[in-house]
This record gives C-alpha cells, structure tokens and sequence, in this order.
C-alpha cells in the first residue's frame, strides 16, 4: 500500500462482520498498481450505528464506501439518490458521494455478468435455473433478466422466491421469471432444457464444504454452465460435481473482482487493474484459508 498522507482520498467497506473481507486487499493492490494516493479500509459497523455511519461519510471526506451483509437493503433507503440498476434491485452494494450526497448503486450484477461472459456462457435468450433468493440471487435473476434469458427461481422458502419474481417483474416486465420451491422434484424439472445453473444459496461454503445445493442422485447434464457463488472454497462440491459430468464450472471470485473493479471506476474514473485484484483476491484466500 502507498504511504497514507494529508491528502490520500478515503473509500471503505461497510458491514458486520467485515474483517474478513477480500476488498481491502483487492482495492489497495489497485491503488497501489496506479499510483493512485487512495486507501481503502475496512468498517465495521454496528446495526444501531448504520445510519449515523453512512451518513457521516460525506462529512468525513469519504468518496465513498462499499457496503455488504446485512446492509445492503438498509443502505438504499438511506441515500439520496439511487441508480437505476440500484433501485431496482432495492439494495447498495456501492455508494460514491457526488457533491456532498450519496448516491447508491449495484455493481453485484454487472460483477456476475461479466464472470459469466468472461467463462464463456452468453445468456442471451437462453434459459436458466438459479438456486436461492437472497441478495445474491436477487443480483444474478436481474443480470439474467437484462440479458432476456427465461429464469427458474427455486428457494427453500418459496414466498422470499416470490417475492423476488414479483419485484423484479415489476422493473423488468418483459422478463420471463417463475418463483418454485426448492425440491428434487422441480429441480429435475428445471434442469431439462436449462443450459445454465446457478447456486446462490450458501450451501457449500465454508465451513460446510461437503454440503451441495444438488442432491448426489441428481444428474448434471453435459451441456450445463454452473456458476456457483460461494467462492470459499474457490472448487465447491457443486462445481467439483459439474467438472465430473463435463460441464462447464465457474466459481464465484470472478464475481466479487468485477463488482469491486466496477466499483473503483465508479470512485476514481478509471479502469481497475483486474490482474492485480485477482492476485491480490487469491494471495489473502490462500493466506487466510
Ligand atoms: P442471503 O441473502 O442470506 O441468502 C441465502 C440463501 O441461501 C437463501 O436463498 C436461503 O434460503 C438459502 N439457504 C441457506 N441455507 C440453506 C439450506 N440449508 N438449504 C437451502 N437453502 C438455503 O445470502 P446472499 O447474500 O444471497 O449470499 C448467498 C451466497 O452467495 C453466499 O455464499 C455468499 O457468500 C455468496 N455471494 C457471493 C457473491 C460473489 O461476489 N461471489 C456475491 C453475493 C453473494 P431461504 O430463503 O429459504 O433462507
């Protein structure tokens, strides 16, 4: 990281916990490949604090913050403006202070969009199964809707499902989305005629890593693209099995790199160096894991 001066510009990560966060590391890395006098920290805030925290940013000088679990829905209905993507999606991941205001967006999306692309799987008009229906899914069922690809949503709790379907219909209504539950049953259904699987539930991540979305009886068809978001470990069960039956595995860093190189445009108007990020992701996950 560059020396910190009077006049290094500040951006961070809001959330809690957030120690753990690869963004510091990834966003310092790329400062640091630019010359750029910027430093990025990490913020851990307490719930009640939230709004008071955010708030504050612009009168700390802050150019902005990242924001993560739990607070990405809070934060949009804190800001002064959203972009659109932001305010369809209802959740800030990204908030840069324009003139003194905050204004919110989602790079989530754009981040899965462009792993998925750069693995080699054009969406467009295509028809896909997505497991789950948090945040993340929310994130992957908008970037797959914009691209015109037919989604199957299926969650554990349908009516969180639902809902989802239900919002983001209402931004896109050309989209094509149905909410099911997540059973065996309708997951083989899914998978017939899918050329795309994404897990966005977090079945699998660490600790938990013998725990799979998929069932061991359920076939992966050869043909399929699965994308999984958890991205400790980088090589989940799910995407182990996927390699298994010849189909195409993409893990979730990818995912998390573009939507913190999305970010940093967004804060100092330039492109972020993708390569250092990466190195910089995979040398804290290999030091941390
Ligand atoms: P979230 O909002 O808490 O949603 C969790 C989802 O997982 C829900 O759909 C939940 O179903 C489902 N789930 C949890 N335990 C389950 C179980 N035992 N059986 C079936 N479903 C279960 O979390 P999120 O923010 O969407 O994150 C989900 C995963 O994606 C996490 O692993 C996270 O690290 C990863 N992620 C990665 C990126 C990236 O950049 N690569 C970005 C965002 C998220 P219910 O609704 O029924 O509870």
């Amino acid at each position: 990281m560059s020396r910190i001066s009077g006049t290094t510009r500040l951006v961070g990560l809001i959330g809690y916990p957030v120690a753990h966060s690869l963004s510091p590391a990834m966003h310092n890395a790329a400062f640091a490949a630019l010359g750029l006098d910027w430093c990025y920290v990490a913020l851990p805030v307490q719930p009640e604090r939230l709004e008071e925290a955010v708030k504050g940013l612009p009168a700390l000088g802050f150019r902005g913050a990242n924001v993560t679990l739990p607070y990405k829905e809070q934060v949009a209905k804190l800001v002064e403006a959203l972009s659109p993507e932001a305010e369809a999606l209802g959740a800030v991941n990204t908030l840069v202070v324009e003139e003194g205001k905050l204004v919110g967006h989602n790079s989530d999306w754009l981040g899965f969009l462009r792993a998925l692309e750069e693995g080699g799987f054009d969406p467009s008009e295509r028809k896909a199964v997505v497991l789950g229906a948090g945040g993340g899914a929310r994130a992957v069922v908008y970037a797959l809707a914009r691209r015109g690809c037919r989604v199957l949503v299926l969650n554990r709790t349908l009516s969180r499902a639902e809902a989802l379907v239900a919002s983001l219909s209402s931004h896109l209504p050309n989209a094509s989305l149905v909410a099911l539950p997540l059973t065996e049953g309708r997951l083989a259904q899914g998978l017939d005629g899918a050329e795309l699987l994404v897990n966005a539930t977090s079945l699998g991540m660490a600790p938990q890593v013998a725990a799979s979305p998929i069932p061991e009886d359920v076939v992966l068809p050869s043909h399929l693209t699965v994308f999984d978001l958890v991205y400790i470990p980088q090589e989940t069960r799910l995407l182990q099995r996927a390699r298994a039956a010849g189909a195409r595995a993409i893990g979730g860093l990818g995912m998390l790199i573009y939507q913190g190189a999305e970010a940093f445009r967004l804060w100092t108007g330039q492109e972020a160096p993708i390569e250092v990020m990466q190195r910089a992701a995979l040398h804290r996950l290999e030091r941390e894991n």
